[in-house]
């Protein structure tokens, strides 16, 4: 099957032709968030006459949370003017072919989990550290999408009662303490401030506070995945992000988790996908669907 592979960021969005994994094709164009719907719906047609009669499906994979094939938000007012933007119907007006939607993280999932084993890993958490925390579940071999999209909001957890606000509304998330924002946040503040890159480079320089902030945004990962590993039976969780990325952050996060008991424990690796995770997850998963 050939797919129209399309990965709507808040600020670009990306396309390609997806076959066998392998991408052609590839365009990228910046998104018009502010410039609101209608200028969406125009860059959206533009996108899919330049690739009409060359694909046997769309498939989709956006920021945000994709409820019913409509386009949302934990908070809608970081989607500026594309909160509740009709994504399926946008699509619809310019192919008959089936069209296939889901979050970019979902996606990314996706992409991750087609080269497991099935027979031995059926339970299976991708989680990204970036700008911000976000999942995508697998569970018993099906990605968990449905019914509104919200599945895999994994940053928006717990970590810290006490911790400060978070971007969604709610106090004390992963997010608000693990995230690159969240990193930024206290290293902005520094005697010598820096920027998140720089704190693990002083991180591997030994300097305290950032050893302190490192640590912490590794707890509160290992912590989130021991919650996985207990709720969801999870038998392996892949690491990506800048941060999840980072080099030494996955030992960091597995020596926390490895503190713990042997029941909260799974593999954990880092990620094989990078930038283009999100149009291969998409393509993979509109083929599973097929
Ligand atoms: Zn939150």
């Amino acid at each position: 099957m050939r797919c129209l592979a399309i990965d709507i960021g808040g600020t670009k969005i990306a396309s390609a032709l997806v076959e066998n994994n392998q991408l052609s094709d590839r365009l990228q164009i910046r998104t018009p968030q502010a410039e609101g719907a209608q200028a969406m719906h125009q860059a959206l047609a533009e996108l899919v006459a330049h690739y009409q009669g060359q694909f046997d499906a769309i498939s989709v994979a956006s920021t945000g949370i994709i409820n019913q094939g409509v386009l949302t938000a934990l908070n809608p007012k970081n989607l500026g003017g594309l909160a509740e933007f009709p994504l399926k119907e946008s699509f619809a007006r310019h192919t008959d072919k089936p069209i296939f939607l889901l979050n970019d993280v979902q996606a990314a999932a996706c992409a991750e989990y087609q080269h497991e084993d099935k027979a031995l890993v059926q339970n299976f958490v991708f989680i990204t550290v970036s700008t911000g925390v976000g999942g995508g579940i697998i569970q018993q071999g099906k990605l968990l999408c449905e019914p509104r999209g919200i599945a895999g909001h994994i940053g928006h957890t717990l970590a810290d009662p006490n911790g400060p606000v978070c971007g969604c509304g709610r106090r004390g998330c992963v997010e608000a303490i693990a995230s690159g924002r969240a990193i930024e946040a206290i290293s902005s503040q520094w005697e010598k401030s820096c920027s998140p890159k720089e704190v693990f480079e002083r991180y591997h320089e030994n300097n305290p506070q950032a050893v302190e902030l490192v640590e912490r945004s590794a707890k509160a990962i290992a912590n989130l995945i021991a919650d996985l590993v207990i709720s969801l039976d999870t038998q392996k969780v892949v690491l990506g992000g800048s941060v999840g990325l980072a080099k030494g952050y996955l030992a960091c996060v597995t020596r926390h988790l490895n503190a713990m008991p042997h029941f909260y424990q799974c593999d954990l690796k880092s990620a094989q996908y990078g930038g283009d995770a999100g149009l291969i997850g998409a393509a993979a998963w509109a083929e599973q669907q097929i």
